[in-house]
C-alpha cells in the first residue's frame, strides 16, 4: 500500500505568523523543523497502519520548505513547483491521502491564517457554487483517480470544515484558532503522538474510506481581491468573468477544471506587474 501525505505550514502547530511561513524570514528556518517533524510524525504512523511506500509533497508556497535531511528516511520527497496537481501531486498511483498543516478556507474566523490557495489574490475560490477549503479541492482531485483522503490535520477549524464537507474523513486537532494571527497550540509531544495516532488509525482503516468524487463537468469560481486580476485572467478565452472581481471556468472533469482555474490565477497574478 502506498500513501501520499501532502504537507502545508499553516496548520503546524507552532505556527501564527506569515514571518515563520515565509522564505528570507528570520523564523522561517525554526518552523521547517516543526513541518519536518509533523511530517515524519504521520510517516512513521502511516508505515504502523500498513503502508509499505510513502510519498510526501512539499504542498506550502514554493513547495521547498521540508528537510530532506529530516525526513524519515523511509519516506519519498516530491519538492518544487508547477506541479499540475500541486497539493496532490504524486497521489495519482497511491491508495489513499494524509493531510498535514492544512488550514481554514478563506473567509473563516477564527482560523490561523484562513485562506484558499492564494490569500492575496484570492477572496473566494468556489467549487460549483460553494466555497471551498483547500483540502475540499484536493480531496476532489484525488477522487478522480479513486484515490480517499483519510486523515486532515491542522486547526480545529479546518477540522469543523472538514467535518461539515468530507464526511468520513479523520482529522487531528493540533492547535485551536483564536484569530487570523493566534492561536494555542497543543503541547508538542501530544501533537506528535497525535499525528502519529491519527496517521495509523487512518491507514490501518482504509478500507472504510470514502472516495470523494466530483463528477463533471465542474466549475471553478474565482472571486478575486482586485479587478485587475480578473481582467488579465478573462484575456484567456475559456475564462468567463461574472463581474469586476469574478471569473468562472469550467472543465469536463475535475482535473480539467482545475488546470483551467490555477491557469486563470496564474495569469491574473501578472495584473500586478
Ligand atoms: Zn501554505
Amino acid at each position: 500500500m502506498r500513501i501520499l501525505i501532502s504537507v502545508d505550514m499553516e496548520g503546524i502547530a507552532g505556527v501564527t505568523g506569515r514571518e515563520e511561513i515565509m522564505r528570507g524570514h528570520h523564523d522561517y528556518e525554526r518552523f521547517r523543523h516543526l513541518m519536518t517533524a509533523e511530517a515524519n510524525a504521520a510517516i512513521a504512523g502511516a508505515f504502523d497502519g500498513g503502508a509499505d511506500s510513502v510519498v510526501v509533497n512539499d504542498s506550502h508556497g514554493g513547495m521547498r520548505n521540508l528537510l530532506y535531511e529530516e525526513l524519515d528516511p523511509r519516506a519519498e520527497l516530491i519538492s518544487g513547483h508547477n506541479k499540475v496537481l500541486t497539493m496532490v501531486e504524486g497521489g495519482q498511483d497511491t491508495q489513499g491521502a494524509l493531510f498535514i498543516g492544512y488550514h481554514a478556507r478563506a473567509g473563516t474566523g477564527g482560523a490561523v491564517m484562513d485562506h484558499t490557495i492564494s490569500g492575496a489574490q484570492v477572496h473566494n475560490w468556489f467549487l460549483n457554487g460553494t466555497p471551498v477549503s483547500e483540502a475540499e479541492i484536493n480531496a476532489a482531485l484525488l477522487g478522480h483517480y479513486g484515490v480517499p483522503v483519510l486523515l486532515v490535520s491542522g486547526d480545529d477549524k479546518i477540522a469543523r470544515e472538514v467535518n461539515e464537507r468530507l464526511p468520513g474523513v479523520a482529522t487531528a486537532i493540533v492547535k485551536h484558532g483564536m484569530d487570523h494571527r493566534a492561536a494555542r497550540a497543543l503541547p508538542r509531544s501530544v501533537v506528535l503522538q497525535r499525528l502519529h495516532d491519527a496517521s495509523q488509525e487512518a491507514v490501518s482503516t482504509i478500507a472504510r474510506a470514502p472516495i470523494h468524487r466530483v463528477p463533471g463537468p465542474v466549475t471553478f469560481r474565482l472571486e478575486f481581491t482586485r479587478s485587475f486580476y480578473a481582467e488579465v485572467a478573462s484575456l484567456m478565452p475559456s475564462v468567463v468573468r461574472l463581474d469586476g472581481r469574478t471569473i468562472e471556468v469550467t472543465g469536463q472533469d475535475i482535473v480539467e477544471a482545475w488546470r483551467w482555474a490555477s491557469s486563470a490565477l496564474r495569469l491574473g497574478s501578472t495584473g500586478d506587474n
